[in-house]
């Protein structure tokens, strides 16, 4: 009997779990999923939940729920480490051997060694951290209420990406009702977006970057674009050309990095992920797939794919099936990415896309359908719905 390890149970390893096993007979191989939480975390939606837009339940889905019936053995820890010469992974609570390795354990935040980043700033990439971000806002908002400190009423994102432009757009939609709760005045409180690019959005048409911005604007956001962050020295973010604002709440959204354990690892990796072939092989490695952000792969025009929820989906069952061929002795699958666009939601009633590889825009009511269309696509496709009743 094969043993097949897929490491994380993001989209892209529980993708790969459910693909696997629309191939792979149960007398074929036992199917291991290790995950460090028991929760399918929807990451495209953490800026609603760190908002308080949304409950904890329509964010985290059960992974036992979701793998039911599925022959999928789940096991939660926190993997420590890939031995790929001993083709054993180590975890927290033990070691597991493998013939076959998926590994899909995403991206982590980055940093860049700005002083102070680390240490004092509020990421975004788990339920965790979402949590914590309205948490803190909340805590702040009331402070001010006694102290009138303004830093404990300016709320700062870093990163003018998608999820730093996410967040600014939820915060702007539910300040009016925090203020209410906490007995401010809305002019009190100052929203500040920082983006070291020209402009918000990067990737996205110059157009709808401008229409993101000046839809945030007019809901009372500020932005300072093509000015790095050069250092959070709590609590004041200093800027590199010389501004400063003072802030209990810096959000930092401004990248992201490989995960650590695949750095770690012996396989071949660029900048901390790990290289793959057309068939989302390990190029090191071929017992082993990568998918996700945890992969680089290529696009025709030699430019790396952009780390996107809906290319980890795609990524996954590629590799899921790979696998498969490969156990089989068929052929592999180069891997196709389909690219639908990019969407960014600018709060609950607003949003820009640009659709398809010629960048077709769209805004407004019908951007903002089309980001909850596309997340109803993917929980039917997951039958997510099902966890999120059950
Ligand atoms: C706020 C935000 C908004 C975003 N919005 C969009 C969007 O609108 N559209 C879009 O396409 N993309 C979006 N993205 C990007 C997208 O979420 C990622 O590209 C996608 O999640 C990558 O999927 P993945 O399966 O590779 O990794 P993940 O979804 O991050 O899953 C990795 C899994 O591995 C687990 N894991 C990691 N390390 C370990 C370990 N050591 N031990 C055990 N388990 C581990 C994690 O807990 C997690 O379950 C957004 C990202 C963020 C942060």
């Amino acid at each position: 009997m094969k043993q097949i390890v897929i490491l994380g149970g993001g989209y892209a390893g529980l993708l790969c779990a459910l693909t696997v096993r629309k191939f792979v007979y149960d007398n074929e191989a036992v199917v291991t999923l290790i995950n460090r939480s028991s929760s399918h975390q929807l990451i495209t939606e953490l800026h609603r939940l760190a908002a308080g837009n949304l409950p904890e339940q329509a964010v985290a889905l059960s992974l036992t729920k979701l793998l039911k019936g599925k022959r999928v053995q789940l096991v939660t820890e926190e993997v420590t480490g890939i031995d790929a010469e001993q083709r054993e992974v180590r975890t927290s609570g033990g070691d597991y051997s493998y013939d076959y390795l998926v590994v899909a354990m995403g991206s982590q935040t980055a940093y860049y060694g700005i002083p102070g980043l680390e240490k004092h700033s509020l990421p975004l990439k788990s339920i965790h951290e979402a949590n914590r971000i309205n948490r803190h806002i909340q805590e702040s908002l009331s402070r001010y209420n006694q102290s009138r400190r303004p830093a404990d009423a300016t709320i700062v994102v870093g990163g003018g990406g998608l999820s730093g432009i996410e967040m600014v757009g939820e915060i702007a939609d539910m300040l009016p009702k925090w203020c209410g709760e906490h007995g401010i005045q809305r002019e009190d409180i100052k929203l500040y977006g920082i983006e070291a690019s020209p402009s918000i959005l990067p990737g996205f048409p110059a157009e709808l970057a401008a229409r993101a911005q000046s839809s945030l604007e007019r809901r009372g956001a500020k932005f300072i674009v093509g000015v790095p962050i050069a250092a959070y020295d709590y609590p004041v973010v200093l800027l590199k050309n010389g501004q400063s604002i003072a802030t209990h709440t810096l959000i930092w959204t401004g990248g992201i990095q490989g995960n650590p354990i695949v750095a770690d690892s012996a396989i071949d990796t660029l900048r901390g992920r790990a290289v793959v072939n057309d068939y989302l092989q390990s190029t090191s490695h071929h017992n082993i797939f990568v998918a996700g952000d945890s992969a680089i792969c290529y696009q025709d025009n030699g430019q790396p794919l952009p780390p996107s929820a809906q290319l980890a989906w795609q990524m996954g069952e590629a590799a899921g099936y790979n696998l498969f061929a490969m156990m089989n002795g068929m052929p592999l699958q180069p891997f196709k990415p389909v690219i639908y666009g990019k969407l960014a939601s600018l709060g609950r009633k607003d949003a820009v896309a640009a659709l398809g590889r010629h960048d077709r825009p769209l805004k407004g009511l019908p951007a903002s359908l089309m980001k909850e269309a596309s997340k109803a696509k993917y929980l039917t496709h997951i039958r997510g719905l099902q966890a999120y009743l059950h």
